[in-house]
């Protein structure tokens, strides 16, 4: 490890230089990418190295982890096949018969996984209105309640949750507290330092940004036993993340600050002008002082409010699916966090007991020129 990974540089600095690690052998300013999935014994048998096979560990996955470790302000981070292989593996530490709370407004897969899979498993479930604290108190159950889990801003409507309040409700009944933070990412908001215990990212998003990466990544508070369970897990499992999808992400994270700053932007550039549409009945963004978890918003995030919103058409379901069909520039796909805009109806997506209302469409903002996003959904809705 150089110098320059001593955290008196910024997380901006670290992240630009990949922590500055260079490759011993050559001095590369990159390190190389380690595909073997064996390593040599020692004479003694021992492995010195630490490495031993290839579904436990990999030297490549592990500077990418050292980055978002970094970001995050955690003392470690595993990375995973994807944001659902690392979301599940968390669950999965658990013992059957745990009860389990987690937010109703949250992503559609793992919500589903969790009314299906999980509950198969033996946990006891409750969803929750996790944005209101008096609720995620009510369905908190003292001594048997062993995670809550929280995402903010939440998918679709970017729910605010108050974080800290969840911890506190999480830990006085003896749980730990999960944030998925996809949508906030690192740039806005680190939940470790708002008292969560685990924060999740689908990396897939924008960690990665280029949209050609799915991965996961879990950073945790301390190096507990129940951190190790989820790691065992991880290595039993197989759910690793692949080298070549590290290096990959490991490139997107050393520009990830530029992007986020800039999708941000350009994103509350939107929603402001958005609101005045007059074929958008309402903007969902948590910059916009009207947005139900402003406040909250505007106290636990930084550096703006991310690179989701979504608009609400006002004639109905059918003007917003007709609407996302005359998108040029703005591209009619699933996922977020990319450079290239994305729009999507939602709700045909999440399918039944979703929370997302018919008229909305849901805007992944990228680095194209607001200008020319603007003018192309605003002849998309005008018809
Ligand atoms: C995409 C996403 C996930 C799942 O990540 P994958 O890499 O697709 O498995 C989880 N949470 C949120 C908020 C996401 O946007």
């Amino acid at each position: 490890m150089s110098d320059t990974a001593k955290p008196r540089f910024s997380r901006r600095s670290l992240a630009a230089q990949a922590m500055g690690h260079v490759d011993p052998a050559t001095r590369a300013v990159v390190m190389p990418i380690h595909v073997a999935t064996t390593y040599i014994r020692d004479p003694d048998n021992a492995y010195s190295s630490g490495f031993v096979y290839g579904r436990p560990d990999n030297a490549t996955v592990r500077e990418a982890e050292a980055v978002i470790a970094m970001l995050e302000d955690a003392p470690q981070a595993l990375l995973f096949g994807s944001g659902m292989a690392a979301a599940t593996a968390v669950f999965q530490a658990l013992d059957p018969g745990d009860h389990i709370v987690a937010s109703r407004v949250m992503y559609w897969a793992l919500r589903n996984w969790l009314m299906t899979e999980a509950v198969r498993w033996g946990l006891k479930l409750d969803l929750v209105d996790a944005d209101d604290l008096d609720a995620l108190k009510a369905a908190v159950r003292p001594g048997e309640t062993k995670l809550v889990w929280i995402e903010t801003p939440a998918n679709p409507l970017w729910t605010i949750v108050d974080i800290a309040g969840a911890a506190a409700i999480a830990h006085a009944a003896g749980a730990r507290l999960a944030v998925d933070s996809t949508c906030a990412s690192p740039f806005h908001t680190r939940p470790l330092a708002h008292g969560a215990d685990i924060v999740m990212h689908a990396a897939t998003k924008v960690l990665n940004g280029h949209s050609d990466v799915v991965a996961g990544a879990l950073a945790t508070a301390r190096d507990d036993a129940f951190w190790q369970r989820i790691a065992g897990i991880r290595r039993q499992q197989g759910a690793i993340l692949g080298p070549f999808e590290a290096y990959l992400l490991m490139r997107g994270l050393r520009t990830f600050h530029v992007r986020a700053e800039r999708q941000a932007m350009a994103a509350a550039d939107l929603a402001l002008r958005f609101s005045a549409h007059p074929r958008v009945a309402r903007v969902l963004y948590p910059g916009l002082p009207q947005h139900p978890g402003h406040d909250i918003a505007a106290r636990q995030m930084e550096n703006g409010f991310g690179y989701m919103l979504s608009v609400q058409v006002a004639a109905g379901e059918a003007a917003a699916v007709a609407a996302a069909a005359r998108v040029r520039l703005w591209k009619r796909a699933t996922s977020l966090g990319g450079v290239e805009s994305l729009i999507e109806h939602r709700a045909s997506i999440e399918g039944p007991g979703s929370p997302c209302p018919p008229d909305l469409l849901r805007l992944s903002v990228g680095l194209e020129d607001v200008e020319d996003l603007f003018g192309d959904l605003d002849q998309a809705l005008s018809g």
